[in-house]
């Protein structure tokens, strides 16, 4: 091991406590040619007063002295505040081991025996010195450490209360959206529910019906009054999903028969499109507990999205299995949404069930649920969740990516249990 930096020992005062003059000459003339600062004390009391006065950076200390003798001098070293940590070390005649325990005990850090061999107490002083300035080093760390922990926390509680601040106040505004949606939807069914009405008595009045244009006009109007019902229906069901508000009509459910039905809906766009609809494995599906018009729902956007979302000439696939879940025991059946579209970005995946959330471009959407890239209210799926959910059910999607080129497409998956969960009924 190399030798560690000579210490400049001016810079070091000691303190040595004999009520021997002779020895404590000798100590003094040897200690001082290394250039210490030296302070002397005859007896007990006066080495307490100069070590409290002075601070010196270690006491050599008689074991034996008349009065207070060294153990108890160093035992109230040891309890006062100001010279706790200075480090002491007994002169002692003594050579049994009790005494050096005893020695130890009140609070030396170590021992020379008399006769004192000057080299070795100057070797200890050095130890000592040494070690006393790593701990004084370790300790100014410690309290840096601490100081900076209690910074640290500080920061975090305040940021904490800011970030709960911040969260109470999206919560609130969270709240005030959900009712502002709510009331809005409210608002806006009744008239539309009379101005549908009103489309459909039209488009059936004679007058109209022998004319082939307002014919077609009365259908187009009858038709988007329809799909703005459908998006403030979905608007209104957001909300009371947000509320938890949400029921189930809960009933016998059969798969097959409810895509049938779903698929029905799409045929003719599925012909325009020039897209395959394909079906695996839902006739040999249990019948679920579920509610038919819920689900109906999810399907109809699943389909839709997969519809708008995938290019002319391409392939939708439905299939279904029974399957059990990862964690919830029971039986379940698993459906899956395939197709061979332009596919969802990894980053997208979960964003898409957010309410008001759409990846594509707000200028391309249309009016239309089946057009290519016709993006809709970005409602679909956050209902779609919200229905699957309340079924104590899950839905996700799949894709390796967005790409427009290559179509690596996207798969919905939804998992049911057979039996729904008892939840309020509608
Ligand atoms: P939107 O009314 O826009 O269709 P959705 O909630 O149904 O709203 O869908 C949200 C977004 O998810 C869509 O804007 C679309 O970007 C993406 N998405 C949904 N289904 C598909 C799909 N089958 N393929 C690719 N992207 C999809």
């Amino acid at each position: 091991m190399t030798d560690p930096t000579p210490l400049d020992y001016s810079q070091y005062t000691l303190l040595i406590v004999d009520d021997n003059p002779t020895n404590l000459g000798v100590l003094f003339d040897y200690l001082e040619t290394f250039g210490f600062r030296i302070l002397v004390a005859q007896d007990g009391e006066s080495g307490l007063k100069r070590a409290h006065y002075a601070h010196p950076d270690l006491i050599l200390l008689d074991v034996m002295m008349p009065g207070m003798d060294g153990f108890e001098m160093c035992r109230q070293l040891r309890t006062a505040e100001d010279t706790r940590d200075i480090p002491v070390i007994f002169m002692t005649a003594l050579v049994n081991t009790e005494d050096k325990v005893r020695g130890l005990q009140a609070g030396a850090v170590d021992y020379v025996t008399k006769p004192i061999q000057q080299e070795e107490v100057l070797a200890r002083i050095t130890t000592h010195l040494r070690l006393r300035a790593l701990t004084v080093g370790l300790q100014a760390a410690n309290a840096e450490i601490t100081r900076f922990n209690q910074e640290l926390e500080a920061k975090v509680r305040q940021r904490t209360a800011e970030l709960q601040r911040a969260y109470d106040q999206l919560e609130r505004l969270h709240r005030k959206k959900t009712e502002f949606i709510a009331v809005i939807s409210h608002e806006l069914r009744t008239p539309m529910t009379i101005l549908s009405a009103y489309s459909q008595m039209l488009v059936r009045a004679e007058s109209v019906q022998a004319d082939p244009t307002l014919t077609d006009i009365g259908k187009k109007v009858t038709h988007s009054f329809a799909r703005l019902q459908e998006i403030v229906n979905a608007l209104l069901e957001v909300a009371q999903i947000d509320n938890q508000e949400l029921a189930l009509n809960v009933q016998k459910v059969n798969l097959a028969e409810l895509f049938q039905r779903v698929g029905e809906d799409y045929a003719q766009a599925l012909q325009t499109r020039g897209l395959t609809l394909t079906r695996a494995g839902l006739e040999t599906l249990p019948a679920i507990e579920a509610d038919p018009q819920a689900l109906a729902k999810v399907f109809d956007n699943l389909l839709s999205n997969a519809i708008k979302y995938t290019p002319d000439g391409g392939c939708i696939t439905i299939s279904g299995q029974q399957t059990a879940h990862e964690t919830i025991p029971g039986e379940w059946v698993e459906l899956v949404v395939a197709d061979t579209g332009i596919g969802i970005e990894p980053g997208s995946l979960e964003l898409i069930f957010t309410k008001f959330y759409y990846t594509n471009d707000i200028r391309l959407h249309s009016s239309g649920k089946t057009k290519f890239k016709g993006g809709g209210p970005g409602l679909g799926l956050t209902l779609a969740r919200g229905l699957i959910e309340a079924h104590g059910g899950r839905i996700w999607a799949e894709s390796l990516g967005h790409d427009e080129a290559t179509c690596p497409g996207s798969r919905f998956y939804i998992l049911l249990p057979l039996a729904a969960p008892p939840r309020l009924e509608r």
